[in-house]
């Protein structure tokens, strides 16, 4: 959980305790229908501070599943240059092909127009 979230989850309690006050105070002086509209603000802040703790647990697992996979590909073995090139580079090719870059052919080359 980030500071800010830490903060927020604070913020949400204090607004939900003063916003529970004033629905016992409304309760006691005031009107049902302002007392009923104070709870369900009270419980909006507790609502907030489970949506934070779900988001926090969001953010760590995709945190985990991103340096897993960062993990995972590091260890992967990398393809040696020889079989890149076995691979990649057609063998039958003509000389201008190789000292171009595969960019181009020579004119009597099979592959020219391919
Ligand atoms: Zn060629």
């Amino acid at each position: 959980m980030t500071r800010t979230s830490r903060l927020l989850c604070v913020l949400y309690g204090v607004a939900s305790l003063w916003l529970a006050f004033i629905t016992v105070q409304q309760a006691k002086y005031g009107g049902i229908a302002a007392a009923c509209l104070f709870a369900f603000a009270s419980v909006t802040g507790v609502i907030a501070v489970v949506r934070e703790f779900e988001l926090a647990d969001e953010r760590r697992a995709t945190a985990a599943l991103r340096a897993k996979r960062r993990e995972g590909s590091a260890v992967r073995p990398q393809p040696s240059a020889p079989q890149v090139v076995l691979v990649e580079l057609p063998v039958d090719c003509c000389e201008r092909w190789w000292t171009a870059l595969g960019a181009d052919h020579d004119p009597a080359c099979s592959r020219q127009h391919r």
